[in-house]
């Protein structure tokens, strides 16, 4: 029998807030263990919690970038369970009136667009962070807890089980990392954990619609896990059913040293967690005017970006798409362009050697050593004839390490192009003379004996020599 894949995920967003979401706690990451605490966030008896503002206005600008309706009556809800990094034992969430519910956002993969389908968004707190003596709870003899993180608000961001494979909950992923990075409610740094996935998965008999049992995998918080996860649950679930078994529905967990999931507890159901609505915080109701204002304040989203881009410049929507994938990138390019570079060497550079060595150095593009201004002005010196495509990439690679002005490093290592006709006349002149078995080809009729001539006439010339140049006067030298 033939399986397809079937995969919702549940994303964690950290919001960028001052505050914590029912306290005046900094949210802050990396401070001093219980520093950022406070009798609300640490469940002491008799307080009361009040929300913060902006984590109401982040979600709902989050729903309205894709394309969720809001709900004007929503409200707060107990989830119940006992850890010890869960000092009031119960997580304020979000139940049966999340903030925001049935929205959408279009994937790419392979060329093929696809609309995945969000069932819901709610806002809710995290919970502390237990830190093991040892590696793992199993093998440690003490945990210390630092509720610093208790009360950092997150949006869930849960999706319909529309995804098909890893390779599109990925693009899901990254499209909800890029809106979210757009209207700039979180900073989505994975590696801090402002973004992470419980990945649920199930498998089916191709052409049926019922969900087979799931398995669900928490707290995936890279890209690569998140591949690498699916593609072994989808195998080790085809395995199971192929050798007649059943999936058991339980929590997983994802090993990314050994590669696998393992079986880590029964998955529990709503009913268990006893949801209750919460008595401590009034319902949060949102008139028409906010979503209105707050709809405004929205900026371009990165679909739109990708269509003014190719709309605008003419760049393929395939190339568009790269660079609206992050806002950082976006935004390098605007900068790039608006220095008075062409649009498409733009996109082929950031695409091409910048891409490359962002890539090798595993750096992000607002730290790159070649910033977008010079990167404009080296595309200039392209434009102008200053300099060839070939002699650019040497360029380029200097400019990675050396902080001087491109047109600086151009004229120091003496790579100005020949452009005099005369100075490049001499040197074709000797090739000729020097290379009589390409000449003759080529005056017998073998055209491509040319590219011989010109490979030498570049090669003399230390690749400063204006190409086209050196292909017009061989030609005009050969005739
Ligand atoms: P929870 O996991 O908290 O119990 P839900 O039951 O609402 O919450 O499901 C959460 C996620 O699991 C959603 O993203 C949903 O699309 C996905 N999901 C639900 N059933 C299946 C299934 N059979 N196979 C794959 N994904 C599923
Ligand atoms: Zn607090
Ligand atoms: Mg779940």
């Amino acid at each position: 029998m033939k399986y397809e894949a079937v995969i919702g995920l549940e994303i964690h967003c950290e919001l960028k807030t001052k505050t914590k979401i029912f306290c005046g706690c900094a949210t802050g990451f990396g401070a001093d263990e219980n520093t950022h605490v406070c009798p609300v966030c640490l469940g002491l008896p008799g307080v009361l919690p009040t929300v913060n503002k902006r984590v109401v206005e982040f979600a709902i600008k989050a729903g309205l970038a894709t394309n969720c309706e809001i709900n004007q009556y929503s409200k707060f809800d107990r989830k119940n369970y006992y850890y010890p990094d869960l000092p009031k034992n119960w997580q304020t969430s979000q139940y049966d009136l999340p903030i925001c519910k049935n929205g959408w956002v279009d994937i790419d993969v392979d060329g093929e667009k696809r609309r995945i389908r969000l069932t819901r968004i709610h806002m809710e707190e995290d919970a502390g962070k237990l830190v093991h003596s040892g590696t793992t709870i199993k093998d440690s003899a003490t945990s210390d807890v630092d509720y610093n993180r208790t009360g950092v608000p997150l949006l869930e961001i849960v999706s319909e089980p529309d995804l098909r494979s890893a390779e599109e909950a990925r693009a899901y992923m990254e499209k909800i990392k890029a809106i979210m990075e757009y209207i700039d409610v979180s900073n989505c740094r994975m590696e801090e954990g402002n973004l992470r996935a419980d990945v649920n998965v199930s498998l089916r008999p191709v052409g049926t619609q019922e969900l087979g049992t799931r398995t669900e995998m928490k707290n995936i918080n890279s890209f690569k896990s998140l591949v690498d996860a699916i593609d072994y649950e989808i195998e080790r679930q085809t395995e199971v059913l192929e050798d007649g078994g059943h999936v058991v529905q339980e929590t997983r967990t994802w090993d990314p040293a050994r590669g696998i999931t393992l079986s880590m507890r029964s998955k529990e159901n709503a009913h268990d967690y006893r949801y209750m609505p919460e008595p401590d915080l009034p319902p949060i109701i949102t008139s028409d005017e906010t979503i209105e204002k707050y709809r405004r304040e929205l900026p371009e989203l990165p679909d739109a970006r990708r269509a003014r881009l190719t709309a605008d410049y003419g760049l393929s929507d395939y190339d568009a798409g790269i660079i609206t994938s992050s806002r950082a990138m976006a935004e390098y390019f605007d900068a790039v362009v608006a220095t008075g570079a062409d649009a498409k060497l733009a996109a082929n550079w950031m695409m091409g050697d910048l891409a490359k060595k962002l890539n090798e150095e595993s750096l992000d593009i607002a730290k790159s050593p070649v910033d977008a201004q010079r990167l404009g002005e080296m595309i200039q010196l392209i434009m102008k004839n200053t300099i060839s495509g070939k002699i650019a990439k040497k360029v380029f690679a200097e400019m990675w390490t050396n902080p001087d002005a491109p047109e600086k490093i151009v004229k120091d290592k003496g790579l100005v192009q020949i452009t005099d006709a005369s100075a490049i006349e001499g040197v074709v002149d000797e090739v000729i003379a020097n290379n009589p078995k390409a000449v003759e080809e080529y005056k017998g009729g073998k055209k491509k004996a040319i590219g011989a001539l010109v490979g030498q006439v570049m090669k003399a010339t230390k690749g400063k020599a204006n190409p086209q140049m050196v292909n017009q006067l061989l030609a005009k030298k050969l005739q």
